[in-house]
């Protein structure tokens, strides 16, 4: 009981610290310059996960953090939320979530993902169970950047996306005060697979930038990344209305050799129908598919669409995200019709804001620093210390 409460009580401290923004307080490792947790949703509407975890735990309730249940090595059990509260295996609790804490050499495996730092498991509206995984930034970027680049990539693209990745998760943090989470774990954010990600060259990048992040004057970068831009970075204020210099879009003619600087991809109208009407887009029986405008950057603005019933307008961005990001590319694209599909023809694969990262990649080869990366793909930012800003 007293090691139960013990866990939760540091939990809390842990908490206030965190939260009073004190964290040179809160250093638990210190060959780490800094310690700033993360949210990240790892599940947000499941049924039922399952749970095991290997080493010394213990288990609280939420939100007041009274001890519930401890031990060492939890064998797999399946959680479910009921109108009573949570099943955890055979036993009721009659809470709407719980935290797990574990000792820093033990793991929590949640439908066999292998995570470190604490989880909660909460009960959602529907009966659903939300699943968010609290950890150091250092942590989190170990598990994303695996899913970002190849851990094979020269190690000052490694090193300038374990930064950008770092920055990009701060400021999320950020901008999600108040609310359940700060980052998910798929593609809507960074795709974070816990440790089950780290690899032993990512981890290197991640050590020797540890607390590095950008900054445009006193304030953290939205530094946003996509995999190519195809020629030309996009202006963030076309898309989120983010007018900063960092942002605003240069020609890169680094990522002529990504294997995505190229793309044709035939897709059924039937099928962009579908994506559309699932979207709150009614279009039936489309008969051309047009590109009306073009940005700064050469990016499609706006795509007219004429279907039975007359022609329809929609931006370029939301028609790529209706459809299907990783269907249609980019928005530097043409298009044209042909029977009963729509083939696309492009160039680059993301939103194409910020760090162009095949660009990073060939930059590297050629024996530009990080630091070099960033002076070309974010203007005006500069490197800067976790444990400074936040001062
Ligand atoms: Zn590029």
């Amino acid at each position: 009981m007293r090691k139960k409460l013990a866990i939760c009580l540091t939990f809390l401290l842990l908490l206030f610290l965190v939260y009073d923004k004190d964290i040179s307080a809160m250093s638990s490792r210190p060959t780490r310059p800094v310690s700033y947790l993360v949210r990240v949703a790892v599940i947000i509407d499941a049924p039922e996960i399952n749970l095991k975890i290997k080493g010394d735990y213990g288990i609280c309730a939420l939100p007041l953090l009274e001890p519930i249940k401890e031990g060492n090595n939890l064998r797999d059990v399946t959680v479910k939320p009921i109108y009573s509260g949570i099943l955890i295996g055979e036993e009721q609790f009659k809470i709407y979530g719980i935290k797990i804490k574990t000792d820093s050499v033990a793991d929590i495996y949640v439908n066999g993902r292998r995570f470190r730092g604490e989880m909660d498991i909460m009960r959602t509206e529907g009966l659903k169970l939300m699943v968010i995984n609290h950890l150091d930034i250092e942590d989190y970027i170990s598990g994303v950047l695996y899913h970002e680049v190849s851990h094979w990539w020269p190690m000052e693209a490694l090193k300038a996306q374990a930064i950008a990745s770092r920055t990009f998760a701060i400021y999320k943090t950020i901008e999600s005060e108040g609310k359940d989470y700060d980052v998910r774990s798929d593609i809507y954010s960074q795709v974070y697979g816990g440790k089950t990600s780290e690899k032993f060259r990512t981890n290197r990048a991640v050590q020797q930038t540890a607390g590095n992040v950008l900054i445009y004057g006193q304030e953290i970068l939205p530094a946003y990344f996509h995999a190519t831009c195809g020629g030309h970075t996009e202006d963030a204020s076309l898309l989120w209305g983010t007018n900063i210099r960092p942002l605003k879009g240069r020609r890169c003619g680094y990522c002529k050799g990504s294997p995505h600087f190229n793309w044709v991809k035939k897709i059924p109208l039937e099928f962009i129908e579908e994506k559309l009407k699932e979207n709150g887009y009614k279009i039936r029986n489309i008969r051309s598919i047009k590109t009306s405008s073009r940005d700064a950057s050469g990016r499609v603005k706006v795509v007219s669409i004429a279907d039975s019933l007359g022609v329809k307008k929609m931006s370029a961005n939301k028609f790529r995200l209706a459809v299907g990001p990783n269907v249609i590319r980019s928005t530097d694209f043409t298009v044209k019709i042909e029977d009963t599909a729509a083939i696309f023809d492009g160039r680059g694969w993301g939103h194409g804001v910020g760090m162009c990262q095949w660009g990073a990649y060939y930059m590297a080869r050629q024996r530009f620093k990080a630091e070099d990366i960033f002076k070309f793909y974010y203007p005006g930012a500069r490197i800067a210390d976790l444990k400074d800003i936040l001062k």
